[in-house]
């Protein structure tokens, strides 16, 4: 019989009535490294991430902060800002940043979704693996694999690639590279 909190769940939510989730795997994303913050403090450096995220023009950064630049949406008008606290952690070997979402949570990545760029929680997307069943999961490790492979590395991972193909048989050719 199907748990009480399921068949509860379902009727409020029938299945396919609700937008599906945003997948973390799929959304432009910076990771802090990216930015290369100054260790000084009176520093500060333009950086070009349109490359990385499409819809923000560039980021300004110095050693306690970053403001991205949304691209504008209008001719010769300038785009919304967002600016984020870069946290300093020293290290062994230096200081490395994290992102100061401002939900609050120190991150070292963002993702960008309609126009606005947040810590995964705040933007509410969900890992791939957490989207899908436990039949279609070694389809989507594989998927993983070929994106990280790209041509380069494919003798590195031909073992781990070669024991998911075993596993999976015929449903091995369902496996596609993730967008990146
Ligand atoms: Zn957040």
């Amino acid at each position: 019989m199907m748990p009480r909190q399921l068949r509860e769940g379902l009727r409020r939510h029938p299945k396919g009535s609700r937008a599906p989730r945003l997948i973390v795997e799929q959304l432009p994303s910076i990771d802090v490294k990216d930015l290369h913050a100054p260790s000084r403090y009176n520093r500060t450096h333009v950086i070009d991430l349109s490359f990385r995220l499409p819809k923000v023009a560039s980021a300004k950064v110095s050693a306690t902060s970053v403001t991205f630049h949304h691209a504008s949406l209008h001719r010769g008008q300038l785009g919304p800002t967002q600016t984020f606290q870069l946290k300093p952690i020293r290290t062994g070997f230096g200081i490395r940043h994290t992102f100061l979402c401002n939900c609050g949570r120190s991150v070292k990545r963002l993702y960008y979704h309609s126009r606005d760029l947040g810590c995964r929680r705040c933007i509410n997307a969900i890992y791939a693996c957490q989207a899908i069943d436990q039949r279609q999961r070694p389809i989507l490790q594989l998927s993983k694999l070929e994106s990280l492979l790209g041509d380069k590395a494919y003798r590195r991972y031909r073992r781990i690639r070669e024991r998911l193909e075993k596993k999976l048989g015929h449903k091995a050719m369902l496996a596609k590279p993730l967008q990146k």
